[in-house]
């Protein structure tokens, strides 16, 4: 798995195929055409500031104190299943891209160990 921060999260918001709309872009091959799988809270680490944002179930935790939005896409490209992080901290929210999640290691898909 590589997790994407900062500018490098652009190259995988991308407007080729609608002009003028933006579409997700696959982080491992760079395909347009990509599928919502599921959608879940990434529970953060701080009792009194995480929570499960309404709408949503835990799908697994981030190791900051607050917690995330995961949406989780497949590639029609590759075998890739990647998600768009939305991580709150304190009055931002932040984006990252977590490539290469899905089928080859299941257990890091469900729950995510930000340090290992
Ligand atoms: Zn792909």
């Amino acid at each position: 798995m590589k997790v994407y921060e900062g500018a490098s999260v652009l190259k995988f918001l991308s407007g080729n195929i609608s002009a003028g709309d933006i579409n997700m872009r696959c982080p491992s091959c760079g395909f347009d055409f990509t599928h919502i799988r599921e959608v879940g809270t990434l529970m953060g680490q701080d009792e009194h500031e995480a929570v499960v944002y309404k709408g949503t179930g835990i799908i697994g935790k981030t190791k900051s104190r607050r917690s995330a939005i995961q949406i989780i896409f497949d590639c029609e490209g590759c075998t890739d299943t990647f998600a768009l992080v939305i991580q709150q901290h304190k009055g931002n929210d932040f984006l990252q891209v977590w490539a290469d999640i899905g089928p080859k290691n299941p257990q890091r898909f469900r729950w995510y160990e930000p340090d290992e």
